[in-house]
């Protein structure tokens, strides 16, 4: 156990359950709400009609315009509707897509309630992104922390098996370097193996059935945990390089999470022992960055950047552009140590050691 550490109360209200959406309303009176704009992406532009039809005299509109990565000119014209519109407060249905663009308005203008209906775990930090020029910026501030964050499993149901496993895998690897944190604490570390544990013991009963309630309610449920984790500490080499990845390559988002998190692991697991000693423990094994590996085959989710979009000319450059400036990691982070990671990801072989 690390023997200092800071821990701060787990700062969002959760409500979850089966059906838990019905209580949006009652959390909107909570957080102080009387004209809310509804926020989605254009898929779930019905699920976002719905919400507003239940929020009744409560909702004064539905912007169902968000996409990924929020590029500037879309949270632009979101914060120019809430503006129009006189809303006071925002609830954002969906991915985190439609939390980024609820989390863009909040920065300067009305705070929200989170209804997730993936595993990213956006709805638990306080970190924004915005993206314009073809450069994404991020950022921490606390007023984008939802009001309330009200997960309902029923939501998920519809989540592609595809989406739900590269998804799942996403929440893996915020427990996975919550665990090696430079602000890790024995809370966070407990929450990250149970998220662990939930999440790979729904992920294959997901793609077994699709609609197993149980799995969804579990998954949905170690996916909170994961986007704790992601929320309460600082992100390492895997999140660097992923967010590297997304940005200039245009890889997308779970599934670069997906290939990345296990080569990542082996990577970091000899400089991070303790922490490679909780995941074995939670994932039942003595290899978790093979584990994991052997997981994603399992599920059936890509295990090489080569099916994502990456080639060889790419990698000298990602390399340059993760090791462009310092961040903690618990294994130094070295051009070479780098190239032999992004090339053994490119190909799809199993994780090796760093
Ligand atoms: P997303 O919101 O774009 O959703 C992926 C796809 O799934 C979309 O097409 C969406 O319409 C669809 N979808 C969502 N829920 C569904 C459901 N229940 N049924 C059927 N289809 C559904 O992507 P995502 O993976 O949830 O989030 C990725 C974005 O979130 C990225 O921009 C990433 O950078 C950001 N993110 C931010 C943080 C943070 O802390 N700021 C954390 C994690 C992810």
């Amino acid at each position: 156990m690390r023997e200092e550490f800071t821990f701060g109360p787990l700062p969002t209200r959760v409500v979850f359950g089966r059906g838990a959406v019905k209580s949006v309303r009652d959390e909107v009176v909570r957080a102080g709400f009387s004209r809310v704009l509804v926020l989605s992406s254009p898929g779930h532009a019905e699920s976002a009609e719905r919400l507003a039809a239940d929020l009744g005299e409560l909702a004064v509109g539905v912007h169902p315009h968000a996409v990924v990565h929020v590029p500037a000119d879309v949270a632009d014209r979101a914060r120019a509707a809430a503006r129009d519109l006189a809303a006071d407060g925002c609830v954002a249905i969906g991915g985190g897509s439609a939390i980024g663009l609820a989390k863009a308005v909040a920065l300067d203008g009305p705070p929200f309630v989170a209804v997730p209906t993936t595993y990213a775990g956006s709805e638990m930090t306080p970190v924004w992104g915005l993206t314009a020029d073809g450069r994404k910026r991020t950022g921490r501030d606390e007023r984008v922390r939802p009001r309330t964050v009200v997960y309902d499993p029923d939501l998920t149901d519809s989540l592609p098996v595809a989406v739900s496993v590269t998804s799942g895998m996403n929440a893996l690897a915020h427990a996975v370097e919550a665990l090696y944190a430079p602000d890790a604490s024995p809370v966070v570390s407990l929450l990250a193996a149970e998220g662990v544990r939930a999440l790979t013991g729904a992920l294959p009963a997901l793609v077994h059935d699709p609609g197993d309630p149980v799995a969804r309610a579990a998954a949905l449920y170690g996916a909170w945990l994961c986007g704790t984790c992601l929320g309460a500490t600082t992100m390492g080499l895997h999140h660097k390089l992923c967010h590297t990845l997304g940005g200039s390559f245009d890889l997308p988002h779970a599934g670069t999470h997906t290939v990345v998190l296990p080569h990542v692991l082996a990577y970091n697991a000899p400089a991070a022992p303790a922490a490679a000693a909780v995941l074995g423990e939670a994932l039942g094994t003595d290899d978790p960055a093979l584990a994991l590996w052997e997981l994603a085959g399992t599920l059936g989710a890509p295990r090489s950047l080569r099916e994502l979009g990456l080639t060889d000319d790419d990698v000298d450059r990602a390399v340059e552009l993760a090791t462009a400036d310092p961040y903690a990691n618990p294994a130094p982070v070295t051009a070479d140590g780098l190239r032999a990671l992004l090339r053994a990801a490119l190909d799809g072989h199993p994780p090796v050691g760093g």
